[in-house]
């Protein structure tokens, strides 16, 4: 839709506008010429020519054949000035009139048509005007000045204030054409003028009424066609809403559905994981109090209950990080403390753990590098790190495990890379997302529960930072991840 369509009140001007048209009840128009406001006077104009040109082009003939047959009676009544009389017909004003009625087959005619009209009402109503001048005692001629009166108010299709104008002209020609070229008395020129001034009042008013009735219909079809245009723009506006909402549904649905799923998925792996070791350390509990088996054997189901025990914690810590973060319960706990102090205390952590390994467990700076002071979360920091850290340590056989930290003017960039068994191009999208692990050849050789890096994603996101990944299969990989300084 239009650059949508609106419907714009104006309250001062007690009016709406719509496409920039302006809906109003009130016909605004000018009372003494009865033009309506620049732009409708022209859509006016221009409907008001197509519609009068027929009317226009039959009125011409009829009035182009009645001031020809009327010639006839100059021979009868005023056989001394026919010939003069004919000029005046024959060469002057039927000329003319046939000449504009040629004209009006022209594109150009409804540029000039009401002046061109105007002229013909003049110059014909001259013509009869000297006619009456020349043979005053015929009062035909009088007559005849009527019917020019009533043909230039309501015949030729002239508007009113032209006609007027027209109207007014002619019997001011009339007037001193018979003033100062005929011995008429004035008392007789006056009494004609009762007459003529009273035809040009009638013709005035109803003119003016006709053009006004004109009008009203005009103003009222425009009114009525842009209703129509609002009631079709609404509904149009209905219809691409009514899909829009529709299409917004169906999105939602989908993504219940989908969510559902995961849903089911979730709780599912997630009685796998929790089953598992309870399952173990329940058997295990059960051989340890056998007698059966030797001591050094009970020591070894003891260690092995503690193992199940810690792996079942980390599951339930995990999917308690995870409930946390979907319900947007995560609380950020600021402040500023030392980088390098941070991640001395996670080597450490690790260091025992690299060395049982035979990895090499190192930093990718210089030991003597300047404190580094930040100000973000630390514990969702170490978190991540330590996710990150123990994943490399996991999937590393030999070689080396590699912490980084680069800094910016922003922010920092940690790196955790290792020289591990790497990550396929078609799973590096796949295991950030829940449960998502490699293999599950690999996950029962490395064990864990596909949750780690999940929770480390949105735990860099929630910091303000992003995480990604290059890895090469067989060679090794490298997480990174960015954080702002606070
Ligand atoms: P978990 O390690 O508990 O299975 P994670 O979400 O931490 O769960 O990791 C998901 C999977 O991503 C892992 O199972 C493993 O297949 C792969 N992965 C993670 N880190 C590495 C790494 N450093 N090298 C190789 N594969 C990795």
């Amino acid at each position: 839709m239009t650059d949508r369509t609106t419907v714009f009140k104006d309250r001062e001007k007690q009016t709406t506008k719509f496409q920039g048209r302006e809906i109003s009840r009130q016909m605004e128009f000018n009372r003494f010429t009865l033009a309506f406001p620049a732009e409708s006077e022209k859509s006016f104009q221009t409907k008001y020519f197509h519609n009068s040109l027929n009317h226009f082009r039959v009125s011409f003939i009829l009035v182009t054949f009645l001031y020809g047959i009327f010639g006839l009676l100059d021979q009868l009544v005023a056989k001394q000035f026919e010939n003069f009389f004919h000029l005046i017909r024959y060469q002057i004003v039927i000329p003319l009139l046939i000449v504009v009625f040629l004209f009006s087959f022209s594109r150009y005619f409804i540029r000039i048509w009401q002046k061109l009209i105007f002229i013909c009402v003049i110059v014909g109503g001259a013509g009869v005007a000297v006619m009456c001048v020349k043979a005053p005692e015929n009062s035909i001629y009088f007559a005849g000045l009527m019917l020019i009166f009533s043909a230039g108010y309501f015949f030729v299709k002239l508007r009113f204030l032209m006609a007027t104008i027209a109207g007014w002209v002619v019997l001011t020609f009339f007037n001193v054409a018979m003033v100062f070229f005929s011995d008429v008395k004035s008392e007789m020129i006056i009494s004609y003028n009762f007459f003529f001034v009273s035809a040009n009042l009638i013709g005035m008013l109803g003119a003016y009424y006709i053009e006004f009735y004109t009008r009203k219909d005009f103003f009222l079809n425009e009114q009525l066609d842009l209703r129509n245009a609002i009631i079709e723009d609404a509904n149009k506006n209905l219809e691409s809403k009514v899909a829009k909402r529709t299409e917004e549904l169906l999105v939602a649905k989908n993504q219940a559905e989908q969510s559902d799923k995961l849903k089911s998925t979730f709780l599912a792996n997630m009685s796998h994981e929790i089953r598992t070791p309870l399952n173990s350390i329940i058997g295990f509990a059960e051989l340890v109090v056998d007698p059966y088996f030797s001591p050094e054997q009970h020591t070894e189901f003891a260690q092995l209950i503690s193992n199940n025990g810690n792996s079942l914690l980390s599951v339930i810590s995990n999917i308690m990080d995870i409930s946390k973060i979907e319900a947007g319960q995560l609380e950020l706990s600021s402040r500023r403390f030392s980088l390098n102090k941070l991640i001395s205390s996670v080597i450490n952590e690790f260091s025992l753990i690299a060395i049982k390994k035979g990895i090499e467990l190192r930093t990718g700076y210089p030991d003597q590098m300047e404190e580094i002071v930040i100000e973000t979360d630390e514990a969702k920091l170490r978190q991540i790190l330590v996710n990150l850290i123990e994943n490399a340590i996991k999937f590393t056989e030999s070689g080396y495990v590699e912490i980084g930290i680069q800094e910016t003017e922003n922010s920092l960039l940690f790196f955790v890379r290792d020289t591990g068994i790497g990550i396929s191009e078609e799973n590096r999208d796949a295991i950030f997302k829940r449960f998502r692990q490699v293999e599950t050849a690999f996950t029962r050789k490395y064990g864990g529960n596909g949750l780690g890096l999940a929770i480390s994603k949105s735990l860099v996101e929630f910091l303000g930072g992003t995480v990604w990944l290059e890895s090469e299969e067989g060679k090794g990989s490298t997480f990174s991840f960015t954080i702002p300084k606070g």
